[in-house]
């Protein structure tokens, strides 16, 4: 098995349908669910690659054993700043990131301009300056505060823009935890029992309450002890004109049709992508991948122009090396929790259920046919569990909406025991139902709540 990372952005706005519409305001989801991604590489597929299609086992609904591709939720990647955007509209992008990493107040006022023939950035007031250096190959980037290097950035160049991200944070955005309390005001990590935030700024105690937040967040604030929240990708509304049979757009007197109003996400946003396949299919997955994103696209209204997207930056690395090293940073956690990352559907008989009853049960089974042995319990009495409502997709019947399905909520969490090897395969893989459509989706950190 592979695991394929790469990036996703949308050259034209993007609808993903979230099933919700207010009226004629029909919203979108502001992440690209993972079996949105299977309905358009499966559409592709079906319709220039029925082989692939069919070996690759992307049509598989149920038996785990059959799926050679496993598609995971793309979280927005937010990058730091646009270098061709500075100065410019980005000005204010870097400087909140100056302040809020860096504690860099003075910038709020200072000019800012480029010098070296546009290889340096320049931030002047009065009695300070710092520079933002690209080196030659436009590579990196390095930030000088009155001529010390304080801080790197890497470097990339997107649809011939030189984008600028932090290096600390990979991008991972995850669901936040449902367990961790932050301040209200400072955002501070409470730690366990602590009803008061405890941080010191300067040297006066917060002392705000905490409260929980539920939404996505960057991967580091557990490890920095601060929440740094998801920021959306930026949206717009269009409103357009249902056509009627006659062929005109306006509308008739009297008529039942009205405008509607489509959200969508916009134009060069872009998301973090995970895809587990099989080694013989990796290289034709990746091929088909790109082609299907621009040719076919992802999501609504498609015919109007939406959903067009590239694939790039793509990493690829052998799975069970993954597993391997996440084994040994796993083992070395006290006390794990599961946190969940995506929405989990697990059943009891027929029904589905919101709690972890049949956790175990769908573990061992998933790990049997990955074809490891390890045992995980789950302590139930402590799980925090939220719940939603998942969207059942089938490449069966049309590639289609097939049934709305109550689940356990992103965010919910579990404190979970056993075999190092066996928790981060699922870590990798997701347990429950459909996980190769991105739900069931976990992730474990050490004890923090
Ligand atoms: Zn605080």
């Amino acid at each position: 098995m592979n695991l394929i990372e790469g990036i996703i952005t949308a050259i034209t706005p993007i609808h993903i349908g979230s099933g919700k519409s207010k009226g004629t305001f029909i919203k979108t989801l502001d992440y690209l669910p993972g079996r949105t991604i299977r309905g358009m590489l499966g559409f592709y597929l079906y319709k220039n690659d029925k082989q692939l299609f069919e070996n690759s086992g992307i049509n598989e609904d149920k038996d785990i054993s059959k799926m050679g591709i496993f598609f995971k939720n793309a979280y927005p990647f937010v990058y730091l700043f646009s270098w061709n955007e500075i100065p410019g509209k980005d000005n204010i992008r870097l400087i909140d990131f100056l302040i809020q990493k860096l504690g860099i107040d003075w910038v709020k006022t200072a000019k800012i301009e480029k010098i070296d023939n546009g290889m340096t950035i320049k931030l002047t007031d009065r009695n300070n300056f710092l520079s933002l250096k690209l080196n030659n190959e436009q590579t990196d980037v390095k930030l000088e505060i009155n001529d010390v290097i304080t801080d790197k950035f890497i470097v990339k160049i997107e649809n011939s823009k030189i984008n600028i991200y932090p290096v600390v944070n990979d991008g991972t955005t995850v669901a936040s935890p449902l367990v961790l309390r932050w301040c209200k005001k400072c955002d501070t990590l409470l730690e366990k029992g602590e009803n008061e935030c405890k941080n010191l700024e300067d040297n006066i105690l917060c002392f705000q309450e905490g409260a929980k937040y539920s939404g996505l967040m960057s991967f580091d604030s557990i490890k920095e002890r601060k929440l740094k929240r998801a920021k959306p990708p930026s949206m717009q509304i269009e409103t357009k004109c249902p056509i009627t049979r006659t062929g005109h757009a306006s509308m008739p007197e009297g008529s039942d049709l009205s405008p509607y109003h489509i959200e969508s996400i916009s134009k060069g946003a872009m998301f973090k992508f995970r895809i587990l396949v099989k080694d013989e299919f990796t290289e034709s997955i990746i091929e088909s991948l790109k082609n299907a994103g621009i040719y076919y696209g992802l999501g609504g209204f498609r015919s109007r122009g939406y959903g067009s997207i590239i694939f790039d930056h793509i990493e690829k690395s052998n799975l069970e090396t993954k597993i391997k090293k996440r084994e040994t940073e796993i083992s070395m956690m006290k006390s794990k929790l599961l946190v969940v990352n995506s929405q989990l559907i697990l059943r009891k008989g027929d029904e589905t259920i919101i709690g972890f009853d049949t956790f175990k049960e769908y573990a061992s089974r998933t790990l049997r046919l990955l074809g490891s042995n390890g045992n995980i319990d789950v302590e139930q009495n402590e799980a925090k569990i939220s719940s939603s409502i998942a969207a059942g997709w089938s490449l069966k019947h049309r590639n289609s909406l097939s049934e709305l399905i109550p689940c356990i909520g992103p965010g919910s969490c579990v404190r979970v025991s056993g075999d190092s090897m066996a928790i981060a395969a699922l870590e990798f893989y997701g347990v429950g139902e459909m996980i190769n459509c991105g739900y069931g989706d976990v992730y474990i950190i050490g004890d923090m709540a």
